[in-house]
């Protein structure tokens, strides 16, 4: 899960934060104000942004993984081997994506 403020007052680019928190209160808690001071790595302009602007997104990387892990192993079973093998390990990386979409949606429906 990746922390954004949604957008730079510049240039409207996301602007990633370096924080891991799980709701906005532990990522208040973590900072100390409401507000605090962001440079935006695409135009490098600064400006105040609110814990309120920031979003969570989750890193969906584990389905494909899986899938390609899973096929790897079905390789060795040969092309029914790959169909199981790819499946498997299509559905254990989605359960990690629904984790993760869960502890998204948990930062985003924070206060
Ligand atoms: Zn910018």
């Amino acid at each position: 899960m990746k922390l954004f403020v949604d957008r730079c007052d510049s240039c409207q680019s996301k602007i990633y934060l370096k924080n891991v928190a799980i709701t906005r209160t532990d990522l208040r808690r973590q900072i100390g104000f409401e507000n605090f001071h962001l440079r935006c790595g695409t135009c490098q302009n600064e400006h105040i942004y609110s814990i309120y602007r920031v979003f969570a997104e989750s890193e969906k990387t584990s389905t494909a993984t899986g899938a390609v892990v899973g096929g790897l192993l079905g390789l060795l079973g040969g092309p029914v081997g790959l169909l199981i093998g790819g499946g498997l390990g299509a559905a254990i990386g989605g359960a990690d994506d629904t984790e993760e979409q869960r502890r998204v949606d948990n930062f985003n429906e924070s206060w």
